[in-house]
């Protein structure tokens, strides 16, 4: 059977180009780049190269990258690294009640050690208010992280607005750009953020590969203890490989990104629109303009998600809902439920990812399936009976 996969916020296919860049550094150019020798130079070189790919795609300096293992990891780095490192100027945060796990729970960590941390509210299409923003700064802010775009329903938040805001506030700004890195274009200086975070594997890259980007300047303490690499802020033995395949992929995507958005918001609208008109009671989540070009969020009413997903498996189809499984309890998106979507409705939400290998005939057959599956579903939902729908 062909799988169609429309789950590219979860993580994407590696591209063959990157694989290829990487090969040769598991074997014969097998080096540690802190060794003086040949072998070391050689992966030095090659860990240098993909620093300058990685900053080109931001319009930083590829002194400003440091590579860590992934978005995770760069999050946690860019607010932990911060937070103790400003300690004596302040201890309090301010971030969104849509972030990603990675940001919200190394703030709540932080919240255990004595740190205060807003977590401000999001309007119905997930946008953060600079307003919001401006108001919650006090005298002992140290840091703001605001997300770039969101993973679940693809808003894009105010980032420039919300960088003058901290700069001319003097609070450090950090973004996740895990969504938007490679994707749409980024340029830390007009985006006047201080710290912004990536991962690999969102952009045809290998997993367990991230970067963080740092502004020359910005106080922070390290993430691992150790070893004198990555300028001191990040010990370890470098993962070459991975590192020049994230460089590759930056580089392709940095080449390929304004003919890909040509591509795929064409795709993504007519989904949203066809799902609209094809399904009744069915609503978009997020903003419909300010998203990112693959993001599409519905919400199915009277259907329950996880079963969505499981009848688009069986017709080869890979998508994601808007529940997520904590302690074998299935509960509602917290993006969801912070935009104010309710929680039976949020449990019926579908997320599709569109990316580089999807057609015009896989979003064409995509429409032809889902409303059969979404009519006998609802024929068995006790959720139709009681309210008498459709
Ligand atoms: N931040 C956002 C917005 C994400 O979507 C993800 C991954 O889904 C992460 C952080 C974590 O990235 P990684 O899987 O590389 O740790």
């Amino acid at each position: 059977m062909k799988r169609i996969y429309l789950d590219h916020a979860a993580t994407t296919p590696m591209r063959y180009e990157v694989l290829e860049a990487m090969l040769p550094y598991f074997r014969e150019k097998f080096g540690n780049a802190s060794t003086v020798y040949f072998y070391g130079q050689e992966a030095k070189g090659a860990i240098n190269a993909a620093r300058a790919k990685v900053a080109s795609v931001i319009n930083a300096a590829s002194s400003e990258i440091v590579f860590t293992s992934g978005g995770t990891e760069s999050d946690n780095f860019a607010i932990s690294g911060v937070a103790w490192a400003n300690q004596k100027r302040g201890n309090h945060i301010i971030t969104s009640s849509i972030e990603h796990h990675a940001v919200l729970n190394i703030c709540k960590f932080l919240e255990k050690r004595g740190f205060e941390v807003t977590y401000l509210p999001v309007d119905s299409q997930g946008l953060v208010s600079p307003e919001d923003v401006k108001r919650s700064i006090r005298e002992e802010t140290v840091l703001i992280s605001i997300m770039h775009a969101n993973n679940e329903v693809g808003t894009i938040e105010p980032i420039e607005e919300i960088g003058e805001i901290a700069k001319e506030r003097g609070v450090y700004f950090h973004t996740d750009s895990v969504q938007t890195f490679g994707h749409i274009p980024i340029d830390v200086a007009k985006l006047n953020v201080d710290l912004l975070s990536a991962s690999a594997h969102k952009l045809y890259g290998p997993k367990g590969v991230g970067a963080l980007y740092i502004r020359n300047g910005v106080k922070i303490v390290p993430f691992l203890y150790g070893g004198d690499q990555e300028n001191k802020r990040r010990a370890s033995t470098e993962n070459v490989a991975g590192i020049v395949g994230f460089g590759k992929a930056a580089q392709l995507a940095l080449n390929e990104m304004e003919d890909e958005i040509k591509r795929l918001i064409p795709l993504r609208d007519r989904l949203i629109k066809e799902i609209l008109e094809k399904i009744n009671y069915t609503r978009l989540n997020g903003h419909p303009t300010k998203r990112l070009p693959g993001n599409v969020n519905i919400s199915v009413e009277f259907v329950e998600g996880e079963s969505m997903l499981l009848q688009l498996d069986i017709k080869g189809f890979c998508a994601s809902s808007g529940s997520a499984c904590t302690s074998s309890i299935l509960e509602p998106s917290h993006v969801l439920t912070a935009m104010g979507i309710p929680a039976e409705v949020a449990h019926g939400s579908l997320r599709l990812t569109l990316g580089r290998d999807n057609t015009t005939e896989d979003i064409d057959y995509f429409l032809e399936v889902l409303p059969g599956i979404v009519e006998r579903l609802r024929a068995m939902s006790p959720l139709s009976f009681q309210k008498g729908i459709p």
